[in-house]
């Protein structure tokens, strides 16, 4: 280690002095630095964003659903006097979040009701949800788990129950690590867990699913990468709604994760506002390719309360992927889904490219409008 007294180290270019909150550069790049300076006020927020007056509402209204949390870093890459920048959308509440209609639901997917062990959502015959942490390190506003994040609840996951649960149930073999952000979880913590689960003899694969290669890009270390080598195969799902929120940082913590030969994926949700437009998505997933990451899912927002001014047309979802399907990289689109309320799980919505079928034929559009026949098998003799 060189000697912090000799070394200087720049401030990168893109943070402005108003969200260093006295930190040195060193500060800014420790992620518990990040994590005790992140903006939960409108007075912190003020410092560094012109609020407008229905964010300022929003902010004041006591008692929210959902406790507000920014890290300096993704508060860095927004600009600030855009009061419709795509990355502040996401995190800063608006007048609409205050507004509950009646088609929304605390629980859009029904989580609770396959909760088989406080923390364990056991729906799809092979695999099941775990809720290991209620934490994130910034709360996005259309969040489809706000009942079970920052509220300070007891006893979101019980590790002793879902283990036995594990146990038990041989049919398990994919394990999906989620909350709340597993990555905020320290090291220790995280690799106890992991090593429990893969001591289960037929869990074959697991999954991290998380916000913090964004969030917290600090966070991803060589030591982290290392430790969740350890428990290969291990799939990351990260979940990223915009191009802009893969800065180099957050690209450099992406490479070092596919480095450690752990496969990548994204999960986004369509936000109005946000991505609900084709060119933006198809920037999206080029950007995710070039960090190595696989766009897996494209989530139709869930209606959650408060969510309705993010929410778009299932008609926005079909016409986005329209406009990849055929014109870009296979490796680039994603697959869209709706998660069904009343717990039905993700169902695929896919543009229809079969115009008509017949005993001998199927008719079909291709990418660019075209028809063409595929003929059927003919019966056997
Ligand atoms: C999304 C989800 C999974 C994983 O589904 P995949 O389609 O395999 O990615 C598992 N359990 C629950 C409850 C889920 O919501």
């Amino acid at each position: 280690m060189s000697d912090s007294s000799t070394e200087t180290v720049e401030w990168p270019e893109y943070v402005p002095p108003a969200l260093r909150r006295g930190a040195t550069p060193q500060e800014w790049a420790d992620p518990r630095w990040q994590l005790r300076h992140c903006f939960c006020t409108a007075q912190q927020l003020e410092q560094v964003l012109r609020l407008t007056d229905e964010e300022r509402e929003a902010l004041s209204a006591a008692g929210g659903r959902l406790s507000v949390r920014v890290t300096p870093h993704f508060l860095s890459l927004m600009q600030p006097e855009d009061p419709l920048d795509p990355l502040r959308l996401q995190v800063i509440p608006r007048r609409g979040e205050l507004h509950a209609y009646p088609e929304e639901m605390p629980d859009p997917c029904g989580e609770d009701a396959d909760m088989k062990a406080p923390g364990l959502v056991h729906r799809y015959p092979d695999r099941v949800l775990l809720l290991v942490t209620d934490r994130c390190s910034s709360y996005c506003r259309y969040c489809t788990r706000s009942r079970l994040v920052s509220g300070g609840r007891t006893r979101l996951f019980d590790e002793e129950a879902c283990l036995d649960y594990l146990r038990r149930h041989t049919e398990v073999r994919d394990v999906l690590v989620s909350g709340g952000d597993p990555l905020l979880l320290p090291d220790a913590r995280l690799e106890a867990l992991l090593a429990r689960l893969r001591a289960i003899p037929h869990i074959e694969l697991l999954r991290v699913g998380t916000r913090v290669p964004i969030m917290l890009p600090m966070r991803i270390t060589p030591a982290l990468g290392a430790m969740l080598r350890r428990y290969a195969p291990l799939f990351i799902s990260v979940h990223c709604n915009h191009p802009r929120e893969l800065c180099p940082q957050t690209q450099q913590a992406l490479e070092l994760l596919a480095d450690h030969g752990l496969p990548l994926g994204c999960q986004s949700v369509l936000l109005r506002g946000v991505n609900d437009d084709p060119q933006t998505m198809l920037r999206l997933c080029h950007r995710l390719l070039q960090c190595r990451v696989r766009p897996y899912y494209l989530y139709q927002c869930d209606p959650v309360p408060g969510t309705r001014h993010f929410r778009t047309d299932i008609r926005c979802g079909l016409d986005i992927i329209r406009h990849l399907r055929g014109f870009t990289s296979g490796y680039a689109i994603p697959q869209y889904v709706v998660d069904a309320p009343g717990g039905g799980g993700k169902v695929p919505l896919n543009p229809d490219y079969i115009l008509d079928h017949t005993p001998t034929h199927i008719t079909l559009r291709n990418y660019a409008g075209h028809t063409y026949s595929y003929p059927l098998p003919s019966p056997e003799p």
